[in-house]
């Protein structure tokens, strides 16, 4: 009994932001979730591989996608002062003045 019409649901394209990433410490991929907690503008940072478990204060308008982009910069921030390149690459400049 009419159960000839074919239901043709249209779905938008809906963009999908992504919600695991990939963890730049373990490598291991889509292993961070990012939870966000709008109340009190923070986002807890979950690797379930390595275990790394960090929390970040967020604006309002930040997704996961930009709570995990900062917290990538963060870390290259903190690895770059960590290991200060010692400045091998200096010169010496002898200028020979004569
Ligand atoms: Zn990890």
């Amino acid at each position: 009994m009419g159960r000839k019409r074919k239901r043709i649901i249209r779905t938008k394209p809906i963009p999908t932001l992504p919600t695991v990433f990939d963890c730049p410490i373990c490598g291991t991929t889509n292993s961070i979730n990012i939870d966000i907690d709008r109340k009190i503008r923070t986002a807890v940072i979950f690797c379930g591989k390595c275990k790394i478990q960090t929390t970040k204060p967020i604006r309002p308008i930040e997704e996961r996608v930009d709570v995990f982009g900062d917290w990538l910069d963060t870390l290259v921030e903190e690895s770059e002062e960590g290991q200060k390149t010692p400045v091998s690459e200096e010169k010496s400049d002898i200028t020979d003045e004569s």
